[in-house]
């Protein structure tokens, strides 16, 4: 996908903000919603995602619907360092196949960092247990 690639409504962010397929959330609004990673690079690992902008990236996306997303991205890394009181955080957000990006639904990722615990890779290996996720995801919103 290049950066002027066209949006897919058919993509997995935007069935999951349907309910077509499950997710274990963290938190949402009429604009936003928030919910882990099932390919986590560290426990933890959690997305944001705009629910109204149809935008595959970084350049697509209106000033207001990124503000709205960059709000919820630093309440939701609080919650995460509250809550999981990991070392580091990282914000990363990919921008076409050949920066990384997998997903053509712009996204932000919140990806705690222990040290002495190297990250998985990225959007690899087998999706983590619903179970998991939950018991992560329970901390996250009782930091909220
Ligand atoms: P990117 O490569 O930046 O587009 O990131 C997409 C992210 O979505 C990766 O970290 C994947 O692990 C994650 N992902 C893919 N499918 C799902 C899903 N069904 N639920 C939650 N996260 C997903």
């Amino acid at each position: 996908m290049s950066l002027e690639a066209q949006y897919d409504p058919d993509n997995i962010f935007a069935k999951i903000i349907r309910g077509d397929i499950p997710s274990v959330k963290l938190f949402e609004t009429d604009a936003i919603l928030a919910f882990m990673d099932v390919f986590p690079q560290s426990a933890g690992h959690c997305l944001v995602i705009h629910k109204q902008a149809t935008a595959t990236n970084l350049f697509d996306v209106d000033d207001g619907d990124l503000t709205a997303l960059a709000t919820a991205v630093k309440k939701l890394a609080r919650a995460v360092r509250d809550g999981l009181t990991p070392d580091g955080i990282r914000i990363v957000q990919f921008n076409g196949a050949s920066a990384g990006q997998t997903v053509y639904h712009l996204h932000f990722h919140i990806i705690p960092v222990y040290e002495g615990r190297d990250l998985s890779a990225h959007a690899s290996g087998g999706p983590a247990h619903t179970q998991d996720l939950e018991k992560i995801a329970a901390k996250i919103r009782a930091a909220l």
